[in-house]
């Protein structure tokens, strides 16, 4: 697979520091490895962000909200910084992070790379690709992976999107909107037998329009107002989220993830 510049980047840095196991990464204070790598870490007091690089001559300082309470949410946010520094450092620009997965695909681009960075940073992809080996894709692995390698479940879906093996379709809405969706690429597997194209799978919503009321991101959303997080996973029909030929059958599964805080909420559609 071809690497961005910004994972080449993280990559250096893990081998540099000999990180090669999962021991070896989760143990790792992300504190210290910005501090080893030369920027100034601190856990501040923040309003309306959760991280922030300031850059003044050869000096950056690197910001976390001290109220983040999450730890994966902390270990992404500062990896996040760590990735402004490494990549953008000499733009002479400040970089404030409000965490939000959601804007992955719809940052700028420096945010996209920063993200890219903490995401092969915190999620290397041949350790993750091993924990995937010989496992069904669904919620119950998307929960060992958020565990093994202490991220949110939303950053290892997004990264299961991208290197993982069965093929996924992801649906981000926000406000009761539908923001943005993607499909897993055709994949080649290791015998080199060619997984039906998931891209024969027309995605039938329009963003900017509320998700399907049969979906569960589309329950979730009108029922889960009161609790903080709720995540559910359930059979849907393939007309839910795509087009389907009349004579068609098919049952898919969704996992949603809705964050009420920010009224935020990632479907996985996939295939059994
Ligand atoms: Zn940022």
């Amino acid at each position: 697979m071809l690497l961005t510049k910004a994972e080449a980047t993280a990559r250096k840095i893990l081998l540099d520091f000999g990180i090669d196991t999962i021991e070896a990464l989760t143990s790792i204070r992300l504190k210290d490895l910005i501090q080893a790598r030369g920027a100034y870490y601190e856990e501040i007091e923040m309003e309306g962000n959760d991280g922030r690089i300031v850059t003044y001559y050869d000096h950056s300082v690197i910001s976390i909200n001290r109220s983040i309470t999450d730890t994966g949410k902390k270990r992404f946010t500062a990896a996040h910084e760590l990735g402004h520094y490494e990549l953008h450092r000499n733009l002479s620009v400040n970089f404030d992070t409000h965490y939000e997965l959601c804007n992955w695909y719809q940052g700028g681009s420096h945010e996209k790379e920063a993200n890219e960075f903490a995401s092969e940073l915190l999620m290397p992809t041949r350790l993750f690709l091993q924990q995937c080996v010989k496992k069904k894709f669904n919620n119950v692995l998307i929960e060992q992976l958020s565990n093994t390698f202490i991220v949110s479940r939303t950053a290892a879906i997004l990264k299961y999107l991208k290197v993982g093996t069965h093929p996924i379709c992801i649906i981000c809405s926000k406000g009761n909107k539908v923001r943005w969706w993607k499909l897993s690429k055709e994949m080649e597997t290791a015998e080199h037998e060619f997984i039906p194209s998931w891209l024969r799978y027309k995605i039938k919503v329009t963003s900017g329009l509320p998700p399907p009321a049969d979906s569960v991101a589309g329950q979730l959303m009108k029922s889960g107002r009161n609790q903080l997080t709720t995540d559910r996973i359930q059979e849907i029909d393939k007309s839910t989220w795509f087009l389907t030929h009349p004579k068609e059958k098919s049952t898919m599964f969704e996992y949603c993830n809705f964050v009420s805080q920010y009224n935020f909420a990632l479907s996985v559609v996939w295939e059994d």
